[in-house]
């Protein structure tokens, strides 16, 4: 029998220097080969990284047919600004989006007109109808401010219900996490063979960023992965052999699970996730 495929895409972040945006378009021509359904460029809540983040689009748009979905954050901006980006992005002649809530940079205050992403996907449908395919984020171990861990199962129920698609997690590298809210939003009602549950993959590439990023988050990085990355020091080919074995076990298990597709959050890296992707065979 031949082993179900998930889909692929891969996420980006709008850098700061002209060198760091050749080296992600040189990422884009190299992943795009590998036929994703689409790329995700991040955006800076509260409009931080807003024109990076257009130029950036602007720039993918124009290389390949391949979709580009824009993320767009809701929090600290005003309902203008939100519909401006709407109207410009519609115009581009983009139908995707990953709409989120946002964190706000440190000193910045004030949540804006639409405090939470749910508030997003309904301004979203309110102001452009059904022309966006909207993916909205997912925690598995819990968004770190959530007040309950049902209490997030009923948000992200409530994103669906608003008029979201599909959710993309946030990354884990325990695979029964994902399997439990699965489950979850099945049991609140949500068919996820219609609005898919996506698994949101981070290879693992450097290990003092990948900690800060998950204390930072509220991902769980394992004990074991813990321990084996510090062992390493700065044994940097260890580390990138065992983030490679570590990630290849839970993308296998996602897949022999029935996972609709994997989202990469590529750091901009070509390697790491082409390795991936090509020993999984997708
Ligand atoms: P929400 O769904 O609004 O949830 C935020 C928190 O509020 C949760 O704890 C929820 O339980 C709680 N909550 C919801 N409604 C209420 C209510 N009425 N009262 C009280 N609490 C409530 N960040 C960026 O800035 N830019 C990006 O490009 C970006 N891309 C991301 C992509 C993915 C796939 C993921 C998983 C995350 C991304 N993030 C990004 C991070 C995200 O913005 C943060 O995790 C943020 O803290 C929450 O966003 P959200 O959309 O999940 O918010």
């Amino acid at each position: 029998m031949s082993q179900h495929k998930p889909s692929i895409s891969f996420e980006f972040f709008p850098t700061q220097t002209q060198q760091g945006k050749d080296k992600l378009i040189e990422t884009f021509d190299s992943l795009n080969e590998l036929s994703p359904s689409y790329f995700s460029v991040t955006y800076g809540a509260g409009g931080s990284t807003r024109e990076r983040t257009l130029d950036i689009v602007d720039n993918l748009c124009r290389r390949s047919d391949t979709p580009i979905a824009p993320h767009i954050s809701c929090i600290g901006d005003s309902k203008a600004q939100i519909a401006e980006l709407l109207d410009r992005y519609q115009a581009q002649g983009i139908n995707r989006l990953v709409a989120l809530r946002g964190d706000l940079p440190s000193g910045q205050v004030g949540m804006g007109e639409l405090p939470f992403a749910l508030d997003l996907v309904k301004f979203i449908r309110e102001h452009a109808g059904e022309h966006f395919y909207i993916e909205v984020a997912a925690y598995p171990e819990m968004h770190p401010q959530a007040r309950s861990f049902d209490f997030d199962i009923q948000n992200l129920v409530n994103k669906f219900n608003a008029g979201a698609d599909t959710a993309i997690t946030q990354f884990f590298y325990n695979a029964d996490s994902y399997l439990y809210l699965r489950d979850a939003l099945e049991k609140h009602g949500v068919d996820t063979t219609a609005k898919p549950l996506v698994a949101g993959i981070m290879p693992i590439i450097n290990a003092t960023s990948l900690m800060r990023f998950a204390d930072s988050c509220g991902a769980d990085i394992p004990r074991y992965i813990r321990k084996q990355l510090a062992d390493f020091g700065d044994d940097k080919t260890s580390i990138r052999q065992f983030g490679f074995d570590v990630v290849m076990r839970l993308c296998e298990r996602l897949i022999s699970e029935g996972v609709p597709a994997l989202h990469f959050y590529s750091m901009n890296k070509t390697q790491p996730n082409r390795r991936l992707v090509e020993a999984l065979g997708l």
